[in-house]
């Protein structure tokens, strides 16, 4: 039940949408009705050859790949991500993977996955940011599929520097064997669906995924991220 304190919190600080900022009515919950419904979403789990897979063909092997919602730094949408990595919107990381979550159930994607492993921070900006944000919207995602998740097998033992201002030949040098396994006995002859929130070059995630495969003994490799940057 909710208490008298709480509806008068709610008065004095109306929750607002994270997308448009219009105050969000009882019954919504991180964005409202009309940003919920126009959420940039990419439905291509489904598709061969999607964007996501071509970017990341030839260079790792993997089973298929898929993404959530389209991304570009000027979209009203990109607050989102912006929300949960750096306003520590752990809720919102939740929600969004329950969504992801669905989509992903619904087409098929998930078939035979065993388990679904974040992409690691490194701990000291995992304790800057209160959280991995990448762990949080895996558990919205497993909370839908039940499939459960691996954050103890790999481990980002490098510090680098923000991946943002880098061109693509930059970011690939940046983030060149910055992982290890450090557990491979939770991930080994699973079928890993390897998570990360933006996909821009995809180089944070081939470096990660091919430690994954050079040191994790896993079964396949399948990848997803909450958003594709255009
Ligand atoms: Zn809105």
């Amino acid at each position: 039940m909710v208490s008298i304190f709480t509806r008068w919190i709610e008065l004095l600080f109306p929750e607002t949408c994270v997308v448009c900022g219009n105050t969000l009515r009882y019954s919504e919950k991180q964005l409202c009705t009309h940003c919920l419904s126009d959420i940039p979403q990419v439905y291509i789990h489904n598709k061969n050859h999607n964007p996501l897979e071509t970017l990341l063909w030839g260079q790792i092997p993997f089973v298929s790949a898929t993404s959530f919602m389209l991304y570009t730094k000027k979209n009203k949408y990109a607050s989102i991500l912006h929300s949960i990595k750096y306003k520590k919107n752990k809720d919102l990381g939740i929600f969004i993977g329950e969504m992801f979550g669905k989509e992903l159930v619904k087409s098929g994607f998930l078939h035979n996955v065993d388990a679904i492993v974040p992409i690691p921070l490194h701990k000291k900006r995992e304790q800057e940011r209160g959280f991995n944000q990448s762990a949080v919207i895996a558990q919205g995602i497993s909370n839908i599929s039940q499939i459960p998740v691996i954050d103890t097998a790999v481990m980002r033992i490098r510090y680098t520097e923000s991946q943002t201002k880098k061109n693509k030949e930059e970011r690939l040098r940046n983030v060149a064997n910055i992982f290890e396994v450090t557990n491979y006995h939770v991930i080994q002859n699973k079928n890993i669906l390897l998570l990360d929130d933006v996909i821009t070059t995809g180089a944070t995630c081939i470096s990660c995924a091919e430690t994954i495969l050079e040191q994790g003994f896993i079964g396949t490799l399948r990848i997803a991220s909450v958003a594709l940057a255009t």
